[in-house]
């Protein structure tokens, strides 16, 4: 969401996938790090607060197949990582996880590369093709790929189930990110969104394995999803908590208040933060 770096530390990384050997390890700039048979991840030297170690731009191909597909090009400042991508061979479409910049950002640079369809839920990021729609499949470079709508972290959030042979792998964008948790984009996601999306992958892509577009790659979605939805249940039993000894309504409670409560032992540079998040955890308790 946010960004920090500029192109002058575009190929740096590259000698930490070196050290690692032959088999590089997340987290490794500038080469094709393959997770499974059929998905390889170019991480962007485009780390940050919000982006972790950067954004994983996946590209999933079938072994064999001369197609591949390309999910999240990644931000727009980054020349070095869209020449990257589009030097992958064979590219027939780019998918897009959901419209924040750090995904987003390099389409209109790829598209000068390659001209090729370009899908996202929302038209703004859709070009030369129709936009996703909810449980549709996608057959292409010898995979199977099924769309889900999982809301919350933004409005337009998707997540894609990819499937191959007995193989699945499930793409989750922003939702479920590689470390840490996520957070709600207060302009149009909503807790709510959240939590049903969480319950969503947990009963789609229990088995699959996780690839998300910040953070290391994991081989079970289960545990994370669970892990996520603990861990947002949890705060929302500390607000409702701090609400009683407040002796005040969710309705009529001012979030600031409830932050120096909940959030007492935090540095208070993450109060703001923390407001937003508690916003959301009020609006959610004032709908139920
Ligand atoms: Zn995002």
């Amino acid at each position: 969401m946010t960004d920090n770096g500029s192109d002058a530390g575009d190929t740096a990384g590259d000698e930490i996938a070196h050290q690692a050997g032959d088999v590089p390890v997340h987290p490794a700039y500038g080469v094709v790090r393959g997770v499974t048979p059929y998905a390889s991840v170019l991480l962007c030297n485009n780390p940050g607060n919000m982006e972790l170690d950067g954004t994983n731009t996946w590209i999933l191909r079938a072994p064999g197949s001369a197609e591949c597909v390309v999910v999240d090009p990644g931000p727009p400042n980054k020349k070095g990582h869209v020449k990257r991508v589009a030097e992958q061979p064979g590219i027939a479409l780019v998918l897009i996880t959901h419209r924040h910049f750090d995904h987003t950002g390099a389409i209109a640079r790829l598209r000068k590369r390659v001209d090729v369809p370009v899908r996202a839920r929302s038209a703004k990021y859709t070009h030369g093709a129709a936009p996703l729609a909810d449980r549709e499949v996608i057959e292409i470079a010898g995979l199977r790929i099924t769309v889900l709508y999982t809301p919350g972290h933004t409005g337009d959030s998707v997540s894609f189930l990819v499937e191959w042979e007995d193989r699945r792998a499930l793409l989750t964008g922003d939702t479920i990110l590689g470390s840490g948790t996520t957070v709600i984009d207060p302009s149009d996601g909503t807790l709510r969104d959240y939590l049903n999306s969480l319950n969503r992958i947990i009963v789609e892509g229990e088995d699959a394995v996780l690839l998300p577009a910040h953070g290391p790659d994991h081989p079970q979605v289960g545990p994370v999803a669970r892990y996520y939805k603990k861990h947002r249940e949890e705060r929302i039993d500390q607000i409702v908590a701090a609400l009683d000894d407040l002796g005040v309504s969710a309705k009529k409670a001012k979030p600031m208040k409830v932050v120096r409560k909940v959030y007492a032992d935090v540095d208070k540079k993450l109060w703001p933060a923390a407001r937003m998040s508690v916003k959301a955890q009020l609006e959610y308790l004032r709908e139920h």
